[in-house]
């Protein structure tokens, strides 16, 4: 037998959800290294916008899932792209405009673009 939770609860759960996430991003930038930072943000990105969209759905509806489902997959794709994370000194380098994604570090210079020989 399907179980159909009221929004009030659906509501709570998605609270809960975020106070999950914050309290795993916190440890997550407190405690991994640069390189397991790097590794995981891609797949942090993705499940942080798979968790709204699983709520938008729940809360709202088909329809609405699929009109919030073309920005969050674009701010997840964007954050793929544009975020990273500097190998030598962990600073998470963010632009504040997207574009131009940045190539050095504005913290200690390193390079952050990696080449495709090292990504494997
Ligand atoms: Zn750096």
């Amino acid at each position: 037998m399907p179980v159909h939770p009221d929004h009030r609860t659906i509501q709570m759960a998605f609270v809960g959800a975020w106070v999950t996430l914050l309290v795993f991003g916190s440890f997550y930038s407190r405690l991994f290294s640069p390189a397991a930072k790097e590794r995981l943000r891609p797949c942090m990105s993705v499940l942080v916008g798979a968790v709204f969209l699983v709520f938008v759905y729940l809360l709202y509806g088909p329809a609405t899932f699929a009109l919030a489902a073309i920005p969050v997959t674009a701010i997840a794709y964007l954050n793929c792209r544009a975020v990273k994370h500097c190998p030598k000194c962990a600073a998470l380098n963010q632009p504040p405009f997207v574009f131009p994604i940045p190539r050095s570090c504005p913290r200690c210079g390193n390079d952050l673009v990696i080449s495709p020989l090292r990504r494997s």
